[in-house]
């Protein structure tokens, strides 16, 4: 089968590589029917140092059960199912806390002998725990939307979430990437009435309005920091949804949020220290996110999509097939295109 393989930064390669096969009795292979590429992504695409073997990568997708280890209830073949971009097996401690990220027998995509999402198959394992079966036909218009389960959407909500976001609070949401975009929509979802977008790419900025931002910020720095307290009367507002992961934007979500409270992060910080000093202490500020254990929402945000409420897809502005992955990367770090569908 082809899949991607990165070998560094801006060299990504579409291969031949083994087919997958069931190596344990908890594994599952699944035919990709949809795959994406993310943000996140862009981090090893800018800068990994050169391999003479590439690595494989891609950790989003949603398609059909081909193969079944013996040990796998629940799921049979032709199944259509979508996967949470780290595999867990949903009964461990951590997992019955809803912290599947943290899974005692679980891991992520594309590390040691585990297949990446970006490719025609993948071997899923503990397939029974991580897979959630989707009630669509292999032809739906919902299956971006319901590919944003995988990743994206689940990481706007768990940004909105740890946040504590609710009708009484209001929002400020910092960037205006795909996650910065769920992160709106999810702020929606849960019934924010005042969600201040930062962002300064209109089309995206747009999209934003339409998923539910009451204003937009084009501003950066001292001066979104300046725009947004002037927004909401000098005081800034209770959540601020850092969405970006960098110092910049952790800076600006600092700048922009209330006293009391919460600054919650989902971006992949590229920065080791955070600036909390003596003034936000002062303040009562909680700085809460992380990574998002998206396995622990899909079930709750899956009927949303099925019926139409919300279409978190619309994030996804180009589709590739497999030969066109290499420039999918480039026209996303390029800005160019917002999120990348893969169609293989
Ligand atoms: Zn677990």
């Amino acid at each position: 089968m082809r899949a991607t393989l990165i070998y560094g930064a801006g060299d990504i390669r579409v291969e031949n590589v083994p087919d997958p096969k069931i190596h344990r009795p908890t594994d599952a292979v699944v035919r990709v029917l949809r795959s994406c590429i993310c943000g996140s992504d862009l981090w090893p695409y800018g800068s990994r140092e050169a391999t003479e073997h590439g690595d494989r990568i891609g950790h989003e997708f949603l398609g059909i059960v081909e193969e079944l280890g013996s040990d796998v209830s629940g799921l049979k073949r032709g199944d259509l199912v979508v996967a949470p971009f780290v595999w867990s097996d949903n009964t461990c401690d951590f997992c019955a806390e809803g912290l599947q990220t943290s899974c005692r027998h679980g891991g992520f995509w594309a590390s040691d002998d585990v297949d990446g999402g970006q490719g025609e198959a993948v071997r899923v394992p503990q397939a029974q725990g991580t897979l959630v079966k989707l009630p669509v036909a292999e032809d739906s218009a919902l299956l971006p939307s319901l590919l944003t389960l995988s990743d994206v959407f689940c990481t706007g909500h768990h940004c909105a979430v740890t946040a504590g976001v609710g009708p009484r609070t209001t929002v400020t949401v910092v960037g205006d990437g795909a996650v910065g975009l769920c992160a709106v929509l999810a702020a929606k979802r849960l019934g924010a009435e005042r969600i201040i977008l930062m962002g300064r790419h209109k089309v995206r900025t747009d999209l934003g309005r339409d998923f539910g931002a009451t204003d937009v910020v084009a501003e950066r720095g001292e001066e979104g920091i300046e725009r947004v307290r002037e927004l909401t009367g000098g005081d800034g507002t209770h959540t601020v949804l850092e969405c970006v992961g960098t110092l910049p934007a952790l800076r600006m979500s600092v700048g922009a949020v209330r006293a009391g409270g919460t600054i919650s992060r989902v971006g992949a910080p590229q920065y080791d220290e955070v600036p909390l000093g003596f003034p936000e202490f002062a303040n009562n500020l909680t700085l809460t996110g992380g990574m998002a254990p998206a396995r622990a929402y899909i079930e709750e945000l899956l009927p949303d999509v099925l019926e139409g409420r919300i279409e978190p897809g619309r994030v996804f502005d180009r589709t590739v097939d497999m030969d066109g992955v290499p420039d999918g990367y480039r026209a996303m770090a390029d800005r160019e295109a917002l999120k990348v569908l893969v169609k293989p």
